[in-house]
C-alpha cells in the first residue's frame, strides 16, 4: 500500500551520507552537521543519520530501507561522473525507477564546460540522468545537478557531496521546498562553562533542568577545560520569558562567573572585557607554544587589545626575551610559580601592555619527575594594579590535553579577574551609573 505524502509537517528525517572515503580515518562527514542544523531550523528534526561507501548493493540497501522508514531523506555525495559515483543507479534500484537522460541538463552540463573553455569528458553524461518523476535541482557551483523526488510517502533528496556545492543547493533549492513541510522551529542556546569538571558541571544544572521538561539539555564537553550547556525549545517553551529563558536565568544564577555569559568563547569573552575597559594584554608562553596567542588572535577586533606574545621555550629565550633572573631558572627551575610569574612581568613590561598572562609547563609525554610530574603547569596573571596571580595545576592526559587545558585555564584566570574588577568597580560607584 503506497503511503499517502505528508502534506503538513514532517516530524523527523534522515541523512545519508555516500562515499568510501567517509568510512576511512582520514575523511569526516561534515555534511551532515550542515544539514541537521538546517532542518532543526525548519523544525524538522534527524532521527537516524547513515553512512555508505559507494557498493551498489550496498547503498541500494541503505537506500531502500531510508526510504521505507522516513518521510524525508536527504542523501548526500556520489552524484560525480566517475564510475564510483552511484548515488543515481541505486536510487534507482532501490525505488524500481528508470534514469532517463535529459536533453535540457545535458545542454546545461555542455554549455557549463564551454564557458571553461574545457572539452566535457564523456562521463559526465551521467550527470544528466534524473530518476523518472523526479525534479532537478540546479548547482550553481558545480556540475552535478541534485534531484528531488516525491513518491510513496517519501520525499528523496539526492545532493552532492562537496560542501560548497551541497550548501548553496539546499539554499537555493532544497530549503524552499521544505517549507510547507516545516515545523515549529527550535530555538538553540549555548552556554559555556570553564574549568570545572563535567560532575561538577553536571551536578550543578541538572537540579535546575529537570524543573523545565520542554527544554531539551545537553552537557558538552567542547574543549579541555571547557564545557557547553545546549538548550533546545521550541514553541511557547521557546517564547520571551518562557521555560528556555526561565532556564537559562535560573543557570546564571546558579553558575555565576563559572557561565562565560553569553559568550560563544573564553577568548571572545577575554577580548570583549578587555575592550570595554581600554585595557591591553601581552602573553609569554613555554609549553602551550603560541596556542594562547592563536586563540587570543582568532577573535576580530583582537588587534585593539592584544599586543603580541612571546614563545620562550627555552632557558635562554626565557632571560633574553623576557628578562627572567638566572637565579630563579636555578634555584626553582623553569616550571615553577616563579618563573611563571617572571614571564608574566616581563611580559607586561617588554610589551608596554596593561595585563598579561604566562604558561610554563610539563607537556609530556617526557620530561617528568617525581616532584614535577607531566601534566604540572604553572599560570601567571599579572595586573595593572594589585598582586599578581600564580595557580599551580595538574593536569591529567596526553600532550595536546595539558597543552589546550593549560590555555583555556590562562583564559579563564584572566576573564574571571576582569569580571570581578568590572563587578568591584560597578558596586564602588554605584552613583556613576546613568540611569537611561
Ligand atoms: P558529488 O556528488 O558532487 O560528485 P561526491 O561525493 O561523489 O560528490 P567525491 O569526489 O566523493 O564526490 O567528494 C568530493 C569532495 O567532497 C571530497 O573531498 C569528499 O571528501 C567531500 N565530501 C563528500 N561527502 C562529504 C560529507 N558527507 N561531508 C564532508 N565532505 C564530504
Ligand atoms: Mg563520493
Amino acid at each position: 500500500m503506497p503511503r499517502s505524502l505528508a502534506t503538513t509537517q514532517i516530524p523527523a528525517a534522515e541523512i545519508l551520507a555516500v562515499g568510501s572515503e567517509l568510512l576511512t580515518p582520514f575523511r569526516l562527514d561534515t555534511n551532515s552537521l550542515y544539514l541537521t542544523a538546517e532542518l532543526n531550523r525548519l523544525g524538522i528534526a534527524v532521527r537516524r543519520k547513515t553512512i555508505a561507501g559507494d557498493e551498489l548493493e550496498n547503498l541500494t540497501e541503505a537506500l531502500r530501507s531510508a526510504c521505507s522508514r522516513s518521510p524525508l531523506v536527504i542523501v548526500c555525495g556520489g552524484l560525480g561522473p566517475t564510475a564510483d559515483d552511484r548515488t543515481r543507479e541505486a536510487a534507482a534500484a532501490a525505488l524500481g525507477l528508470r534514469l532517463r537522460r535529459q536533453p535540457e541538463l545535458e545542454s546545461q552540463l555542455r554549455a557549463w564546460f564551454a564557458r571553461r573553455d574545457a572539452p566535457m569528458p564523456e562521463a559526465n553524461l551521467r550527470q544528466a540522468e534524473l530518476l523518472a518523476g523526479a525534479a532537478a535541482l540546479p548547482n550553481r557551483r558545480g556540475t552535478a545537478p541534485g534531484q528531488w523526488l516525491e513518491r510513496d510517502g517519501c520525499i528523496l533528496v539526492l545532493l552532492p557531496g562537496v560542501p560548497a556545492e551541497l550548501e548553496a543547493m539546499f539554499a537555493d533549492a532544497v530549503r524552499p521546498r521544505l517549507v510547507p513541510y516545516a515545523g515549529v522551529a527550535w530555538r538553540h542556546e549555548v552556554l559555556l562553562l570553564a574549568d570545572l569538571p563535567e560532575s561538577q558541571a553536571d551536578a550543578l544544572a541538572a537540579p535546575l533542568y529537570t524543573a523545565e521538561p520542554e527544554v531539551e539539555t545537553t552537557i558538552l564537553a567542547a574543549r579541555p577545560g571547557e564545557i557547553e550547556l545546549h538548550l533546545r525549545a521550541r514553541g511557547a517553551a521557546a517564547a520571551p520569558g518562557g521555560a528556555l529563558e526561565r532556564l537559562q536565568d535560573r543557570l546564571a544564577a546558579a553558575l555565576g562567573e563559572r557561565l562565560a555569559a553569553g559568550q560563544a568563547s573564553l577568548e571572545a569573552a577575554v577580548i570583549q572585557l578587555l575592550r570595554r575597559h581600554g585595557e591591553t594584554l601581552a602573553v609569554a608562553e613555554s609549553c602551550t607554544g603560541g596556542l594562547l596567542s592563536a586563540r587570543l588572535t582568532s577573535v576580530p577586533g583582537a588587534s585593539q587589545v592584544f599586543l603580541g606574545g612571546a614563545v620562550a621555550y627555552s632557558n635562554l629565550a626565557k632571560r633574553s626575551l623576557l628578562q627572567v633572573s638566572a637565579a630563579s631558572l636555578e634555584t626553582h627551575g623553569a616550571v615553577s610559580a616563579a618563573v611563571a610569574l617572571e614571564l608574566a612581568h616581563g611580559a607586561r613590561r617588554r610589551f608596554g601592555a596593561d595585563w598579561s598572562l604566562a604558561i610554563t609547563g610539563i607537556a609530556g609525554p617526557e620530561g617528568g619527575t617525581p616532584e614535577k610530574p607531566v601534566g604540572l603547569v604553572f599560570l601567571a596573571c599579572a595586573a595593572p594594579q594589585g598582586e599578581p596571580q600564580v595557580v599551580e595545576r595538574r593536569f591529567q592526559g596526553g600532550r595536546e590535553r595539558v597543552r589546550a587545558y593549560a590555555a583555556a585555564v590562562a583564559l579563564n584566570l584572566l576573564r574571571l579577574r576582569l569580571a570581578r574588577g568590572e563587578r568591584a568597580r560597578q558596586e564602588a560607584a554605584p552613583a556613576a551609573r546613568v540611569e537611561l
